[in-house]
């Protein structure tokens, strides 16, 4: 049998938090200073950002809509988690390839048609506050956006990336620091397994 052969997964970073709209900002910035480790341009650092912004924002925004809210500040009592709150999680994994897959999850309401939902101008939402741009803005900014869901019990979206080699000329334009010379590669049988989320 053929051996698979992988990428090796160098950073991994497991987080979970309330599903209110303070975290989208948290959570930006916390997958994008780990990011930052690869040594990415400020242009790709943004893309991504955008992205996260975006899929984060629909798990408190939709995933949940419709449902005792998801906590107030004054709900937040002694120093243990409850994840049987309305949660977002997100795993974020880095791969010696340069690149980097970013899930998030919520246990949310689903989305009954994804085709449907991911046509840019489409939404549910009828404020006129939102529209319908966030899947298409993922698309834009990411490789590939793979979205799974099952009514009433969440969603998952798949965001991947891979970026330039350090020290390209798109890399060389955003510092002002001597580039170095950008390290092969090999890939090798990965030993890292284990993916899920929750
Ligand atoms: P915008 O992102 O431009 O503010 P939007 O959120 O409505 O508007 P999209 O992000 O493209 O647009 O999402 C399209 C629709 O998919 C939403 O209106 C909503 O019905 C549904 N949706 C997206 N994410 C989720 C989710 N995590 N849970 C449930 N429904 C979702
Ligand atoms: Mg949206």
């Amino acid at each position: 049998m053929p051996k698979t052969i992988r990428k090796h997964i160098i950073n991994q970073m497991k987080t979970e938090f309330r599903a209110i709209s303070e975290n989208e900002r948290l959570s930006r910035a916390m997958i994008c200073a780990m990011i930052a480790q690869l040594d990415v341009t400020v242009e790709e650092l943004a893309d991504v950002r955008c992205a996260i912004s975006e899929a984060v924002t629909n798990a408190v925004v939709h995933a949940y809509r419709g449902t005792h809210s998801a906590v107030g500040s004054a709900d937040i009592t002694g120093d243990t988690f409850d994840a049987s709150r309305n949660t977002v999680y997100i795993l974020t994994t880095l791969y010696d390839d340069r690149s980097v897959k970013i899930i998030i999850r919520d246990r949310g309401c689903g989305i009954p048609d994804i085709r449907r939902a991911m046509e840019p101008l489409y939404t549910t939402d009828t404020t006129g506050e939102r529209s319908g741009m966030g899947f298409a803005i993922m698309q834009s900014f990411m490789d590939t956006v793979k979205v799974k869901s099952a009514h009433g019990k969440g969603t998952t979206v798949e965001l991947r990336k891979k970026f330039a080699p350090a020290g390209s000329a798109s890399a060389a334009a955003m510092t002002e620091e001597p580039v170095t010379d950008a390290e092969d590669v090999t890939e090798e049988e990965s030993s890292a397994g284990q993916e899920d989320i929750a």
